[in-house]
């Protein structure tokens, strides 16, 4: 190890190599700042006193498989120029965490190939650090996307454990980006995201939901003007339940009247396109002597 290594292997720039030290099977490399390299925080000034430093330690990228920490005192400054005492910022590590910013990089790499699990066993780290380091990138990525320019988008509710966690997610629908993420379900999930929506002046000219009162309520009280559509899943869905639920009960009725064998199978003919339905097979003539039978079933195959 060398300060030459540390800069070309590690990225660390501004520091000296002092040791390696190995414990536990872990290997744990100590630099140190160098005094032409350490600037005031706040004004960039290099006209410092030093004073004193806190001992730091961080996670760095493993090699192999070893376990590889970074030791530093971290230096306290007072700047003659802005008569503040800081301590100076490191480039390689944000110092509210334990790990480097190359760590974290590659811990959200891993995490694009393996589970949270199977990072957090390979690398050694707790199951809450994992969770931190995916949740800040999730945040930076998706907390404040410009909404600007939104014209279309399309809320949605997403279960995360199974039918107990909800999230509450909005969409844009012209690049696909997920634009806000709430917790829970329901309207008040999306309150933060109306007063984001609001400030940023944008013209939404439509809106995709979930078909819930509650939606189409919150909706068109915060987009004026908007055209709200019915999420095409939920339609489709609302549509082929009623028509199930139709079919049950005409089948119910014929069955009465000893007409069963006409209805019988008719369903998947219902679901079926009418410019689809296949001449050959009977398939238009069983479809209309159904219908014929049935003039509420007929009403609901028309719409
Ligand atoms: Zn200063």
């Amino acid at each position: 190890m060398s300060t030459s290594l540390l800069y070309h292997g590690f990225g660390l720039i501004g520091y000296t190599y002092v040791r390696t030290a190995y414990e536990e099977g872990n290997m744990i490399f100590t630099i140190k700042h160098r005094r032409d390299k350490l600037y005031c925080p706040e004004c960039g000034s290099r006209d410092l006193v030093l004073r004193g430093c806190s001992r730091r330690r961080f996670r760095m990228v493993p090699i192999g498989s070893k376990v590889i920490f970074l030791d530093l005192d971290v230096q306290r400054v007072a700047c003659k120029r802005c008569e503040t005492v800081r301590q100076v910022e490191l480039r390689f590590a944000d110092s509210r965490f334990s790990y480097t910013r190359a760590f974290e990089r590659y811990v959200l790499e891993l995490s694009k190939h393996m589970t949270i699990l199977d990072v957090a066993r390979h690398l050694h780290v707790s199951w809450d650090t994992m969770k931190d380091i995916q949740k800040r990138y999730l945040t930076k990525k998706f907390s404040h996307p410009s909404l600007k320019d939104l014209r279309y988008m399309a809320i949605d509710e997403i279960a995360v454990r199974k039918g107990h966690q909800y999230l509450t997610v909005v969409l844009d629908l012209e690049s696909g980006a997920v634009i806000f993420v709430g917790d829970g379900k329901g309207t008040e999930a999306l309150d933060p995201f109306w007063k984001r929506l609001n400030r940023s002046r944008a013209m939404v000219e439509a809106a995709a939901i979930d078909m819930s009162p509650a939606y189409m309520n919150a909706v068109m009280s915060h987009l004026h003007g908007a055209t709200i559509v019915f999420d095409h899943f939920h339609v489709v869905k609302l549509f082929n339940d009623k028509l199930s639920d139709l079919r049950r009960d005409l089948y119910r009725e014929a069955k009465d009247h000893l007409q069963k064998n006409v209805l019988k199978g008719t369903r998947w003919l219902l679901l079926k396109r009418p410019d689809h339905l296949d001449e050959k097979k009977r398939e238009k003539e069983r479809l209309d002597e159904a219908l014929r039978l049935n003039q509420p079933l007929y009403t609901a195959y028309q719409n």
